[in-house]
């Protein structure tokens, strides 16, 4: 079997038929990682217990027991998430040497159907980037240009995943962190409905917007990773009770009579030529396969990176507050003669240029005086964004636009200029914002050989109307089988 291109689903398959053991598919890609990552820096920490773990699988398989769904698949879960006993940073310093005594829900889910953590992935500091180029750990590289971005914030997945050092991996979107990696690196990535996955033990950025979610290379593969992680748990307030529906095993009709809505917004931006020529070829594709095409427009939408930069930071300025240097991460040594001191020298250290830009611009937009004409304002304009989704969820089944206005870019390119870095979050926002899910999907490749996705959104708890036209997307289009360089 060739581990290196067999699916998440293809691996399952054949370790629960016994047909390759846990072991093996676990030191495979042990040794991917190996030889291959020194180039990526994909991955922050490997699991040093991931045979263990791979090797119960194949006892309790051998026993005649069932080791769950997911036996035996190496998964690559991003280093927001915390992991029991296995180190987790989020790419801060701050965090630099906690290790969480417990696991984050979608861990211990992807553990409880037998997947095996084969490490933490490297990302933007906290969450907070569109390069992985804030990272306490280094820069995490394109796997298709080395010399390009993966994306952020879940970049190290994404090249992880798409170098094949993963058959698939968790990442987590609170303003485009899953679906703009995967579209770089010309992956599936879906950020589900906010409150569809658990947030309990993911290291905060913004909790009204945050959410976890699956990339992987087939749509099928982010189904049944989304299915084993996705439900109510006791541990999150905002999760919700609604049944998880199983996508992966749904007969998927084709998108026959799906009425697909194409953002107009989108259009007007300044969407380069290879964007806009993939965009033209899916919609061709999808009017052939007998969608009914439509227009849909949400105006709000040229306030999303506004409205998100205000709130996501906002909330973020409260949730990094508990980094203190008293209960748990990097303490400063500074010689200090009062807490103020104390705390301040700890978090100066600790948090990166970008984690602390933002804190900074959060407190001032929650500061008295100044509430009510930033912070409460952009939960007014958040509630209308959410409204017009409302309104065109009326016309049409799912919203068709781009991911970003252009594929990745080079490392160092927009680092310099935060408004530029921001600004890229342009089509990916309004989602978080207005809790719906959303899939990126590859759509096709840039002149110069770069992945460009594709973005689907839904209405709420409408996970299954993405699936379908992402897989309806993926069979259709005349997409030359490329990989990525290293491989
Ligand atoms: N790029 C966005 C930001 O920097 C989104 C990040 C994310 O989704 N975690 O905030």
């Amino acid at each position: 079997m060739d581990l290196t291109e067999a699916t998440l689903a293809e691996i399952r398959d054949a370790v629960r038929a016994k047909r390759v053991k846990a072991v093996e598919v676990v030191a495979h890609f042990q040794r991917r990682i190996e030889t291959l990552d020194n180039q990526l820096n994909s991955f922050i920490t490997v699991n040093p217990r991931a045979m263990e773990e791979a090797t119960q699988i194949d006892a309790i398989l051998a026993s005649g027991r069932d080791p769950g769904p997911l036996a035996g698949v190496p998964i690559a879960v991003k280093d927001l998430l915390c992991t029991k006993n296995l180190a987790t940073t989020a790419a801060s310093n701050i965090l630099r040497g906690f290790v969480p005594p417990y696991s984050a829900t979608v861990v211990k889910r992807l553990q409880a159907a037998g997947a095996v953590i084969l490490g933490k992935t490297n990302l933007d500091e906290f969450g907070m980037g569109s390069s992985n180029e804030n990272s306490a750990f280094g820069v995490c590289r394109n796997p298709w240009a080395l010399d390009h971005v993966p994306g952020g914030s879940s970049g190290g997945t994404a090249a992880a995943v798409a170098a094949r050092l993963a058959p698939a991996g968790i990442g987590t979107d609170t303003g485009g962190s899953i679906r703009q990696p995967a579209s770089f690196c010309g992956l599936v990535g879906i950020k589900p409905t906010y409150g569809r996955v658990s947030r309990f033990g993911i290291v905060s950025y913004a909790s009204s917007l945050d959410q976890a979610g699956p990339m992987a290379r087939t749509a099928q593969d982010c189904a049944i990773l989304l299915e084993t992680i996705a439900g109510h748990d006791d541990w999150d307030a905002t999760a919700s009770m609604r049944p998880v529906p199983s996508w992966s095993t749904d007969t998927i009709p084709s998108p026959k009579g799906m009425r697909i809505g194409v953002l107009q917004e989108a259009l007007s931006e300044k969407i380069d030529q290879d964007t806009s020529t993939v965009l033209n070829t899916a919609i061709s594709t999808l009017r052939q396969l007998g969608a009914e095409i439509t227009e849909v427009s949400i105006p709000k939408l040229r306030h999303a990176v506004s409205i998100y930069y205000l709130l996501a930071t906002s909330e973020a300025s409260s949730n990094l507050a508990r980094y203190d240097g008293v209960r748990y991460g990097y303490r400063s040594r500074k010689q200090t003669s009062d807490l103020e001191s104390f705390y301040a020298a700890t978090r100066s250290e600790g948090f990166g240029t970008e984690v602390k830009r933002r804190i900074m611009m959060g407190t001032y937009a929650l500061s008295s005086g100044y509430y009510d004409a930033f912070y409460l304002k952009a939960s007014q304009v958040r509630r209308q964004l959410r409204d017009e989704y409302m309104a065109a969820f009326a016309q049409c089944d799912v919203i068709l636009s781009p991911v970003t206005t252009s594929p990745a870019f080079k490392i160092g390119a927009r680092i310099s200029d935060p408004l530029e870095m921001y600004l890229n979050d342009i089509f990916t926002t309004s989602a978080n914002l207005a809790g719906l899910p959303a899939i990126a999907v590859p759509g096709g490749f840039a002149e110069s050989g770069l992945p460009i996705g594709l973005q689907f959104t839904a209405n709420h708890f409408d996970e299954h109307n993405l699936f379908r036209v992402a897989t309806a997307l993926e069979q259709a289009l005349p997409l030359v089988k490329k990989v990525p360089h290293v491989i």
